[in-house]
């Protein structure tokens, strides 16, 4: 099929950052084209966030039933029964429907997609090959190629034994045994769906904490009840080797000077990323990347070439689909002259789906103490004195707010606990409205619910908490 044309934008590749940017340029008038060699959506959609969210509600409802039944008279002690396949078809059906959402959305916007493999013929001109073959024209580009799993040189992924989170959203297999290589969003959340399908699950990390780079006081909690729930948390371990050895994996770790091996039947890898920069023909166009492949980009997304901008994952960290969303849609309107204020990273926030919930936004505690020294306030608030938390059953964890000593500005949060991922969305509100803590303080919130945690935790950073 031959494909192309001239257009305002192109925009090379369909994730959340790509097909949001498109949508945004096609509102502001411009004649746009999408350039995707696989299911509009990316990752995000089809491998990320979307299908792996369908599993971890599996999860979630299979230790509802097990473990917080009984409190409410709902018994599983003769046995439930558990069909992992199914709820992989669940995940797939969630994919495949969103993708085909993205596709009405460029209909709707007449926005036209190019199905095929792009590459950068020049600073105005994308080569597309495969499933349709052309050359796209355009003023300006976005390349928003995204990222895919990295795994250590000398791992070899199968699909069968060792996986990464790609193989693991189609695999249909609840190993007895799996070791997961990584405690960061995705091995964790990983860890907690195999744990709770009946998996005996050991994760491994490098660093002294799961989450490495969250707050510590976070990480501890979750450590703590991962641990509750018998998945085994080795921390401070370094992987070194997997050999494949009777149907299973035999997984070389060390502690300090101590060498170990861990017997396992699947090993998922989730160590890291890499971005999708090779083989786009950046430097046909004399677009610059740094050591480790993101391509360079100013606060305004413009690359090194006048005329192309990056963004999402490809243009670097924090790797998060609404990280994408937002620069696909500031960097659009920047182009088209709209005024509008500018990125602020400390403002995303990221969400660990597993049980129980992590959410946070801005400062680390002890980044935030580094800044404020101990004028920090602190306002910190238990789930066990939540009164929704105590009748749901769900009492692990706290919700912690950070503020500056001068106006009490909130400058970082910290959830974990039932619901923390839509808790922490008020606070990202208070924080691009440069709230106070008295402000969350005295703004009432409905009694009960699992957000007073929040209003509670800002009446605590006020030196005056009631329920606590
Ligand atoms: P991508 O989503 O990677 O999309 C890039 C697109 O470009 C792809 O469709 C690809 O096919 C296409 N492409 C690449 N090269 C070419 C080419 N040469 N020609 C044409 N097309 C091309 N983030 C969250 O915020 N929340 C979550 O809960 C979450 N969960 C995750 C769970 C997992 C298991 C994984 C792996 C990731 C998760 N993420 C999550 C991260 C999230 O998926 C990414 O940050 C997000 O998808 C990045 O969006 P993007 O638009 O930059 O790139």
């Amino acid at each position: 099929m031959t494909a192309g044309g001239s257009f305002d934008l192109a925009v090379l590749g369909a994730g959340p950052g790509g097909y949001t940017a498109a949508i945004r340029a096609a509102q502001l008038g411009h004649r746009v084209a999408v350039i995707e060699q696989d299911r509009p959506g990316g990752v995000c959609l089809n491998w990320g966030c979307i299908p792996s969210k369908a599993l971890l509600t599996g999860a979630e409802l299979v230790e509802n039933l097990r473990a917080h039944g009984e409190l409410f008279g709902v018994s599983a002690a003769g046995g439930i029964t558990l069909d992992y396949a199914k709820a992989i078809a669940h995940s797939r059906r969630t994919a495949d429907r969103l993708s085909k959402g993205v596709e009405s959305l460029f209909r709707k916007n007449k926005i036209t997609l190019v199905r095929g493999r792009g590459r950068l013929a020049g600073s105005n001109r994308i080569d597309v090959s495969g499933e349709s073959q052309g050359v796209v024209e355009a003023g300006r580009i976005v390349l928003a190629t995204g990222s895919s799993e990295w795994t250590p040189p000398g791992v070899q992924v199968d699909g069968k034994t060792i996986l990464t989170s790609r193989e693991a959203l189609e695999s249909t297999r609840i190993p007895p045994r799996l070791v997961v290589i990584g405690a960061g969003a995705v091995g964790i959340e990983f860890a907690y769906v195999y744990a709770m399908y009946g998996a005996q699950v050991t994760v491994i990390e490098m660093a002294e904490q799961m989450l490495p780079g969250a707050d510590g006081e976070l990480a501890q909690v979750l450590e703590r009840e991962f641990r509750r729930k018998k998945i085994e948390v080795r921390l401070g371990t370094r992987f070194e080797e997997l050999k494949r050895v009777n149907g299973g994996v035999r997984v070389a770790v060390r502690q300090g000077e101590q060498a170990a091996e861990l017997e396992a039947d699947q090993v998922l890898v989730a160590i890291g990323r890499r971005p999708l920069s090779k083989e786009i023909g950046l430097e046909a166009a004399g677009v610059e990347v740094d050591a480790r492949g993101f391509v360079g980009v100013d606060e305004r997304r413009r690359t090194n070439v006048a005329s192309i901008y990056a963004i999402g994952d490809l243009a670097g960290a924090p790797l998060l689909a609404h990280k994408a969303s937002e620069e696909g849609i500031a960097a659009v309107e920047w182009l088209s002259g709209v005024e509008r204020p500018p990125l602020d990273h400390l403002k995303i926030p990221a969400c660990i789906y597993a049980q129980p919930q992590v959410a946070w936004i801005g400062l680390t505690e002890a980044q935030a103490r580094e800044r404020y020294g101990d004028e920090l306030r602190v306002g910190k608030f238990p789930f066990t004195a939540s009164g929704k938390a105590v009748a749901a059953g769900h009492t692990a964890g706290f919700a912690k707010i950070l503020a500056e000593p001068r106006y009490h500005e909130i400058v970082g949060a910290h959830v974990i606990g039932a619901g923390a991922t839509e808790l922490i969305a008020e606070i990202g509100l208070g924080m691009t409205l440069e709230s106070t803590t008295a402000e969350v303080a005295t703004t009432p919130h409905a009694h009960p619910t699992l957000s007073e945690a929040l209003m509670e935790a800002a009446l605590a950073a006020e030196g005056r908490g009631i329920n606590f």
